[in-house]
């Protein structure tokens, strides 16, 4: 990576990792899904409200873990406020890609969330995508009414 992508990397990881958005229940969540990774130990939930037009009204999450876990959690939460659910398909499954495929980053077209290419660092420690995803995975779970998962 480069040096000025690493250090982006880790002031985001510090700052959404140790005060991060978002972080409370949703007592009018219309759906929730708890998650956690074993290997690391990380564990939350994520509360979604979708509005009857099926776009995301609000988004939160519980939980505690490592920083990444957190960070992407925050990060994940704000970005997907406002937008439909098949939009939010879309931006997990890129967030995925960007987190396994070398190369691949998002591109305007995925509007703010480009800033989540910061979280492409993981890709040099492995044992961490399950951190950075965790929380996406979660929300995937919640909108299609699994009410738990576990990434093993
Ligand atoms: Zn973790």
């Amino acid at each position: 990576m480069f040096d000025e992508l690493r250090q982006l990397y880790q002031e985001v990881i510090l700052d959404h990792g140790t005060q991060p958005r978002n972080h409370h229940a949703l007592a009018d969540a219309t759906c929730r899904a708890d998650g956690s990774n074993p290997v690391c130990g990380d564990m939350l939930t994520v509360y979604l409200k979708l509005n009857p037009d099926g776009t995301v009204a609000d988004c939160a999450f519980e939980g505690k873990g490592c920083a990444i876990s957190m960070a992407s959690a925050s990060m994940m939460t704000e970005l997907v406020k406002g937008r439909t659910v098949a939009e939010v398909k879309t931006l997990f499954e890129s967030f995925h890609r960007l987190c396994t495929e070398d190369g691949y980053v998002l591109d305007d077209a995925e509007e703010d969330a480009d800033r989540l290419n910061v979280l492409a660092g993981v890709r040099e420690f492995p044992v961490r995508v399950k951190c950075a995803t965790l929380a996406w995975h979660t929300m995937n779970a919640a909108m299609h009414g699994d009410g738990e998962i576990s990434t093993e």
